[in-house]
């Protein structure tokens, strides 16, 4: 491909992907295709000859498009939301086009100087403390490794980081609720401290961790000789958006010296909005800890944003220092790559850089409390009728509800009545909601929040939903 092909293709897709984004609300949220349907559209070989690009781009509406489920769309409800603004997919394109690779430094300044001006930007919008120092990590899982690598390190001296496996010494054990993310498990499972080291704590009834359950693991666990390591407290949980009480196990970790660090993925972009920030109290005492803009704020997947008290404990722990990759700055600069596991880095920070200068703090402010009043008006609706209810207090944007028909209390019922509600409304196209199960109970969560989702589409999504609960 020539400069000139690239102009024209990239203009056409420039074109292509706006006029998409119009007529997205049109398709069905859900992508309808059956396993293997996409494959099949592809040859099975690769292209032997070049010159291709512009009959496969050509092809998208056909040979991709079916295969996508629109997380953009106006009426995606579920999961969490996953917005890309406009501003956020060019400054993706930009860092694609400079192709800048930023290790180090040396290897692009404006990459790691960006990313230091950007991560400050969404430090004050959060409303950390200047303490905090901010790195781009591509996800949350990826953040929490890194956070439960240092916690492990700084507990056993940088044994491990020596000794490895074979350093020896009591096992370290690591706390955080029975409703803490996936990643969390994967994380302790990866840094070493094994499952049976791994303690998921049991929850209140509004599904946050109960403080004396942790209190008392700790306490059992220096008793038969194990040295407590880390806790993860978690503002906005996956399945419900429920809050642990930073401020109490933050209390707990500082009296017993363990890691704290503070999974706010999803939740974390709603603190953009002081009168949230009740909801994270306590946290400037977190060593660590991540919020996804790649989620509600609107930053394009993927760019999880993750704060230290103290980078030292990154630096050490990710630090490599082979001759071919030292500069004349090392003294001076921050080279990126000691900061997070892989040495190659993209130039992320163009894509926040963008999304922000466009939409500004104000506009974010005023959309994410769109979403908060809209979902505020959908619990208003369930509390007018008899038969819906809510499992979990609504703090952010998501909702956990059920159908009960009247005199219907047998849970596997339940469960099979709400799994078809949410099935017949996915397959309709209109609307994309979320059945999981809540300590027991069948569920379906609406997740507001897609940039694009107005009232309109939420009264449609509860149309939808009891429309769906008369039928199935
Ligand atoms: N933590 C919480 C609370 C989440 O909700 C999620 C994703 O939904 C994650 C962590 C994992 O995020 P990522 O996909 O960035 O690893």
């Amino acid at each position: 491909m020539d400069h000139d092909e690239f102009r024209r293709l990239g203009h056409q897709l420039i074109d292509w992907i706006a006029s998409y984004r119009e007529r997205m609300e049109k398709l069905p949220v859900m992508s309808p295709v059956k396993p293997g349907q996409v494959k099949a559209r592809f040859p099975a070989e690769p292209p032997r000859r070049g010159g291709g690009a512009a009959a496969g781009l050509a092809g998208i509406d056909a040979d991709i498009l079916p295969g996508v489920t629109h997380w953009t769309h106006p009426s995606f409800f579920a999961y969490f939301p996953s917005n890309a603004s406009y501003g956020s997919v060019l400054g993706d394109l930009l860092s694609s086009g400079l192709a800048a690779q930023g290790m180090s430094w040396q290897t692009a300044p404006a990459a790691t100087e960006l990313e230091e001006v950007v991560m400050g930007w969404l430090r004050q919008m959060l409303g950390l403390p200047p303490a905090f120092t901010g790195v781009i990590q591509d996800t949350a899982s990826t953040a929490t490794l890194c956070a439960l690598l240092c916690a492990r390190e700084r507990t056993s001296g940088f044994a491990q980081n020596h000794g490895g496996l074979q350093g020896g010494g009591p096992p370290l054990t690591v706390y955080a609720s029975d409703q803490s993310h996936a990643s969390i498990e994967k994380a302790a499972l990866l840094a070493g401290f094994g499952k049976d080291h791994l303690r998921l704590l049991g929850t209140d009834g509004r599904h946050a961790l109960r403080l004396e359950l942790l209190q008392a693991a700790i306490e059992k666990d220096k008793a038969a000789g194990r040295r407590p390591c880390a806790v993860v407290a978690c503002v906005g949980t996956t399945a419900t958006t429920s809050i642990d009480p930073v401020k109490g196990i933050a209390a707990l970790a500082a009296k017993h010296g363990l890691w704290l660090h503070v999974d706010a993925a999803m939740a974390g972009t709603a603190m953009v909005l002081p009168e949230c920030r009740v909801h994270w109290e306590g946290v400037e005492a977190a060593d660590s800890l991540v919020v996804n803009p790649h989620k509600w704020m609107g930053i394009g997947f993927d760019f999880s944003a993750y704060f230290v008290r103290d980078p030292e404990h990154l630096v050490r722990v990710m630090s490599t220092n082979p001759s071919y990759l030292r500069t004349a700055q090392d003294g001076e600069v921050r080279n990126l790559r000691d900061w997070g596991i892989p040495l190659g880095r993209r130039f992320r920070a163009l894509k926040a850089w963008l999304h922000l200068l466009d939409e500004g703090v104000e506009g974010m402010q005023a959309r994410l409390r769109r979403d908060l009043a809209n979902a505020r008006w959908l619990v208003e609706q369930v509390g007018q009728t008899t038969d819906w209810e809510l499992l979990a207090p609504v703090h952010f944007q998501t909702l956990c509800l059920r159908h009960v028909p009247t005199d219907q209390r047998d849970e596997k019922r339940l469960a099979a009545h709400n799994l078809a509600i949410a099935e017949r409304v996915n397959r309709s196209g209109k609307a994309y909601v979320t059945p999981a199960v809540l300590k027991g109970k069948q569920m379906i969560r609406v997740s507001i929040g897609a940039e694009s989702t107005e009232r309109r589409h939420v009264e449609a999504v509860w149309g939808a939903l009891r429309a769906a609960a008369r039928t199935v």
